[in-house]
């Protein structure tokens, strides 16, 4: 896994030559295309401001990379094709070095979010169910942890077909094989053939990860037609750095399909930068003939999207590189271990995926309100939580940590005085 960090001067240089290699509104006959860089009234495209700064100004002249631009290079809208191409680079950045795929074997785009990239990966799996084997919607089913985010159940209504939520196992928070075992008997007892599986890599509560060599021989060994999705839209950007070579959700797992990953979270992009990523073959299962307007079709679900969002995520793993990103990444492991030692010393059960950043704290060791108080993230709002989750991330200041600790320390200490 490698990639060079580039100086903001090399970074600017690349965004702004990629600016004037999209057409210009300004300069040029353009008639037909929405005019739609920012209103001039309110934003002044010549803002002093804008000169140093490569993301501003892509934000202001607005590129719309509606479609899917790894799919047929240089084949869509050639208007945006300067800011596209970056898209593309960042695409197979992210696909070869991050997840391991052979050069040109996987297609994506920067979606609104991971929501959108897991919604993406079911529509997919459907419509190549429904065209390849015939099937009907109410035969296809997407199986996933309870630990799952709540955009699998979503998908799974939108897209009407079948859902089933698997136990996890307690000590691992990943799938439980026996359960799996009942719900797909379940699943096919009531005519499903057909399944969609969602892999966990960093589950949003626990930072757990599934196993995917257990899914996949479970559904090989019994001869059922599966799709394997993996959801990294939290631990994307983190787990294939500190698991390494134990990482087995990518590319280089012949079972993986697709991949969901969140700029918008670990790296800290705008709003707006889900990525999703699908082996070659598989984005035409989403295409929409009837998009004939759009210059290379469209296979997304969201249509126009924000080229400005591709720069925000390009230009944060150029200024990193590889290197630089393992280093940050390290630092927050180095805390949350020092967290967990803690915790360990206080006797306070807690569950953490140690590659993970993620620590959920069980609920009946610490009191509500300090939960409360540090703004620790329960699993559920609506009855008594079961954990409180801490995320470490560069918000989470060490001496805080401690803060936090000195309190919970305290505030047991009357508990067991009382009982
Ligand atoms: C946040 C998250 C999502 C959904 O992402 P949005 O960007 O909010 O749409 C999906 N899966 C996991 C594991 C997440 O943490």
């Amino acid at each position: 896994m490698h990639w060079e960090k580039l100086t903001h001067e090399e970074i600017e240089q690349r965004i702004f030559s990629a600016l004037r290699e999209n057409k210009n509104y300004d300069s040029e006959a353009i008639l037909g295309v929405p005019g739609t860089y920012l209103d001039t009234e309110e934003f002044h495209h010549d803002a002093p401001f804008l000169k140093n700064a490569p993301f501003l100004s892509t934000l202001v002249a607005n590129p719309n990379h509606i479609g899917c631009h790894t799919l047929n290079k240089d084949k869509s809208e050639d208007i945006f094709r300067g800011t596209q191409r970056l898209e593309i680079e960042l695409i197979d950045l992210i696909a070869t070095e991050i997840f391991k795929a052979a050069p040109d074997t996987v297609d994506g785009y920067v979606a609104p979010g991971g929501t959108e990239a897991n919604i993406q990966a079911m529509w997919i799996y459907r419509n190549f169910y429904m065209t390849e084997f015939n099937a009907q919607p109410q035969e296809i089913a997407v199986i996933f942890s309870e630990d799952s985010h709540y955009s699998m159940p979503k998908g799974a209504n939108l897209l009407n077909i079948q859902s089933s939520k698997i136990n996890v196992n307690k000590t691992t928070r990943s799938m439980d094989l026996r359960d799996l075992e009942v719900k797909v008997g379940q699943l096919k007892n009531a005519g499903v053939n057909y399944f969609i599986v969602v892999a966990n890599m960093a589950t949003t509560m626990f930072g757990s990860v599934d196993d995917v060599d257990a899914i996949s021989a479970f559904f090989e060994s019994r001869e059922l037609p599966y799709k394997l999705h993996v959801d990294g839209a939290f631990g994307g950007f983190i787990y294939p750095f500190t698991a390494a070579q134990n990482n087995k959700l990518n590319f280089s797992h012949p079972s993986v399909s697709s991949i969901t990953l969140d700029a918008h979270k670990m790296l800290q992009a705008p709003f707006g930068t889900g990525i999703f990523l699908a082996r070659k073959g598989l984005m035409p299962f989403a295409g929409t003939k009837d998009a004939q307007y759009v210059q290379g079709l469209d296979y997304t679900i969201c249509g126009s999207r924000s080229g400005a969002n591709v720069i925000a995520v390009w230009m944060i793993l150029m200024t990193y590189g590889s290197e630089g990103w393992n280093e940050k990444l390290n630092n927050l492991i180095a805390l949350t271990d020092r967290l967990a030692a803690k915790l360990d010393e206080l006797e306070i059960r807690y569950y953490r995926n140690k590659t993970m950043n993620i620590v959920a704290i069980d609920a009946r060791d610490i009191s509500d309100e300090i939960a409360n108080k540090y703004r620790l993230v329960a699993n559920t709002y609506n009855g008594k939580p079961e954990w409180w989750k801490i995320v470490v991330m560069p918000h989470v200041k060490e001496e805080v940590l401690w803060q936090f600790l000195e309190e919970v320390t305290e505030d047991r200490k009357i508990h067991f005085n009382h009982e």
